[in-house]
């Protein structure tokens, strides 16, 4: 094959990807979601209180009228979210034009859930080889993966899901942030856990 017919075949498959990746920023959904470490800690049954302290704290502010456990970002969002690169122009309410705008969901479930990206997911490391168990669907029962690697099971919280999962009885979601677009603040993860004596993490996900 010439370099000509080389340089157009790699100029085409350069093209083919940047065309996916334009159509993947302007048609996936990202959001962050903050979540205990703790994969088992819940709130005791005390939704309420959690939120009156996540209000307290200035993460969120009062609630959307049409859906339960969804909020408006808090007078402090700016201080606990950190966005990367120029000041984007975020949009905090509804407008006639537009309807996604950033606000904040709380999820409470009865038992402990492993949220995984749809989109732009990553392989899992195991927390005894390290390594990223590639096939870790295939090799996944209720609470545990098994890593072909090392042959060991570990449960699902100990893997490392490298930012694009989580696995917990609460979550924090906080809609339209594309992954590292925007970083949770130590000050916020330090809030958290004081309101709950837990730790917290974060990660991205889109679909
Ligand atoms: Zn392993």
């Amino acid at each position: 094959m010439t370099t000509i017919a080389k340089k157009q075949i790699l100029s085409t498959l350069l093209m083919k990807v940047l065309i996916n990746k334009i159509m993947d920023s302007t048609t996936s959904k990202c959001g962050l979601f903050l979540h205990p470490t703790q994969a088992d800690f819940s709130i005791d049954d005390d939704n309420a209180l959690f939120i009156s302290q996540l209000q307290n704290i200035g993460l969120i502010a009062k609630q959307l009228t049409q859906e339960e456990n969804t909020f408006y970002t808090g007078k402090r969002y700016l201080d606990f979210i950190a966005y990367m690169g120029c000041s984007p122009a975020i949009q905090f309410e509804a407008s006639d034009s537009c309807e996604d705008f950033c606000h904040i969901k709380i999820h409470f479930y009865n038992t402990k859930q492993l949220i995984v990206s749809p989109v732009q997911s990553r392989a899992p490391h195991c927390p005894r080889c390290n390594k990223p168990v590639k096939n870790w669907l295939d090799n996944k029962a209720e609470a545990t993966i098994t890593c072909t690697l090392c042959n060991n099971s570990s449960d699902l919280g100990e893997f490392d899901w490298r930012k694009m999962a989580g696995y917990a009885r609460v979550f924090i979601e906080i809609t339209d942030i594309f992954p590292k677009e925007a970083i949770p603040q130590q000050i916020l993860l330090d809030e958290l856990n004081k309101a709950c004596k837990t730790e917290w993490s974060y990660f991205y996900s889109c679909n």
